[in-house]
């Protein structure tokens, strides 16, 4: 197709936002050129190979309700790649293994008096209740679960988890992201009230890239490894940006990586003010050690880790989900951990890090040998999780910037509900429309 001519808009970053602004661009005759810093697509949803097929450096499902992908899924004409699939849930708690996934799981959760099983039971339905999340906004989860669950299911569920992902954060985090939470894992059910989560065909890889080559195919510009190193700004407006490979001039830019990254960019041409405002949200990085085995671990899909003697709060086995087939045969189990830069675990070299996690696994699995591992990878993000506290919409920068023509649409701005490749498909959509 004859590349559109006119007006140009430099899209900083090809993940799931960055591409859907694309997307929506081209669709409306503008010019887009998407740079993106790594050798591929797909940012935070970015895959690696195994056994011939890509699978997600970090876990990714969607739930039911995540309609802004099915939307694009269907625009792509791709609807027949959508997989639905029901899941288990489970907890390890006090060196145990319970099933967390039907609503008579909850009544058999031994851990919790039957009066706080029926609280816990009750907890989702009246957190989906909540209309209006602006009422949780000056609350702490810790907070509203307690008020809403006691406190016996506070200690035994929710402040485990709390802690496993945010640390010593835990107990700032804002009530609106919890209830967010518990809303989407409550509304992703089918008829027997078990848990059905969404896949792709090969892996959102699959979807990264078809998204990419329709940009392509309507005359948009993708390129990889062009790290922005820069701005060029004349007159308090956007006239481009400087990348790896040379300028690249536009008339406007939006730009999609975590906002300390968005922060260093435009800290030369803004009042320092500005630049400092950016920096108000605070992000966890993320630590996922993917093992290749050659046998299963359990039949779980999802096993949230109560107990902070473990160095990772969740153990996912994908091919409980996606099956084996898919990898070769393979058996693929995640270990993941959310964690400061400057926390040990992250800073260890990649073989230590598996030893290190190993030596906790085989307390959970003690049948598990090393024998089983056919391979072992270990992928890091920094910016991989905002730090939702309380009142943090106050925190969050506007899609306008004081540089005219420069628009800002991060993960850290989806808000009420949590980061995830639905919100991001749907807030670069709108970035999109709005530019054009
Ligand atoms: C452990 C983990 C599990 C997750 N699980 C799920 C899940 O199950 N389901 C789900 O939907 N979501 C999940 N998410 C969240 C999801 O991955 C993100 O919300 C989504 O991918 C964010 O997309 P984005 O485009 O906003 O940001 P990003 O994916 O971060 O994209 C930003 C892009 O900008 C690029 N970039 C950075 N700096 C520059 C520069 N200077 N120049 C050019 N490019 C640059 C980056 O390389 C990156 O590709 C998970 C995230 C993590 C960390």
């Amino acid at each position: 197709m004859k590349p559109p001519s006119g007006p140009h808009a430099v899209i900083i970053g090809g993940g799931f936002a960055g591409l859907s602004a694309g997307w929506e661009l081209v669709q409306r005759g503008i010019r887009v050129t998407v740079c993106e810093a790594e050798e591929e697509v797909g940012g935070l949803a970015g895959s690696f190979d195994v056994g011939g097929t890509r699978l997600e450096k970090f876990y990714h499902h969607w739930f039911t309700s995540d309609t802004h992908v099915l939307d694009l899924v269907r625009e792509l004409g791709r609807e027949d790649q959508v997989l639905h699939r029901p899941t288990r849930t489970g907890m390890y708690y006090a060196h145990r293994f319970f099933r967390l996934s039907t609503p008579s799981d909850v009544l058999r959760f031994t851990p919790l008096s039957f009066p706080a099983r029926l609280r816990l039971g009750l907890l989702a339905l009246r957190a989906r209740r909540v209309k209006e999340w602006q009422e949780l906004e000056d609350l702490t989860a810790e907070e509203w679960l307690i008020r809403l669950g006691g406190r016996q299911v506070h200690q035994v569920v929710w402040r485990p988890l709390l802690e496993g992902k945010f640390g010593s954060h835990a107990r700032d985090i804002s009530a609106v992201w919890f209830w967010n939470k518990l809303k989407l894992r409550g509304g992703s059910r089918g008829r027997g009230g078990e848990e059905v989560l969404a896949y792709y065909r090969g892996g959102f890889a699959a979807l990264a890239s078809q998204l990419a080559q329709a940009i392509c195919a309507r005359g948009g510009m993708i390129r990889l490894e062009s790290a922005v190193t820069g701005l060029m700004v004349h007159d308090g407006r956007v006239t481009g940006v400087r990348t790896e490979h040379g300028p690249l001039p536009a008339d406007a830019v939006l730009a999609t990586p975590a906002l300390p990254i968005v922060a260093d960019l435009v800290e030369p041409h803004t009042d320092p003010e500005y630049a400092v405002s950016l920096r108000r949200i605070q992000y966890l990085a993320n630590i996922c050690i993917v093992l290749e085995l050659d046998r299963s671990l359990s039949d779980t899909y999802w096993l949230n880790v109560n107990d902070p003697g473990f160095p990772f709060v969740g153990v996912i086995e994908h091919t409980n989900f996606e099956p084996p087939e898919s990898y070769g045969g393979r058996r693929l189990v995640y270990l993941s951990k959310y964690l400061h830069e400057s926390d040990e675990l992250y800073r260890m070299p990649d073989d230590e890090v598996v030893r290190f996690c190993l030596r906790h696994l085989q307390r959970m699995f003690p049948a598990l040998s090393p024998d089983w591992i056919l391979a072992a990878h270990v992928w890091r993000a920094r910016y991989a999780q905002p730090i939702v506290v309380r009142r943090y919409g106050s925190l969050i920068p506007p899609f306008e910037t004081p540089l005219r023509g420069l628009y800002l649409s991060t993960m850290a701005q989806v808000y009420p509900e949590d980061r995830g490749t639905n919100y991001a498909i749907r807030e670069g959509r709108l970035a999109g429309g709005r530019i054009a």
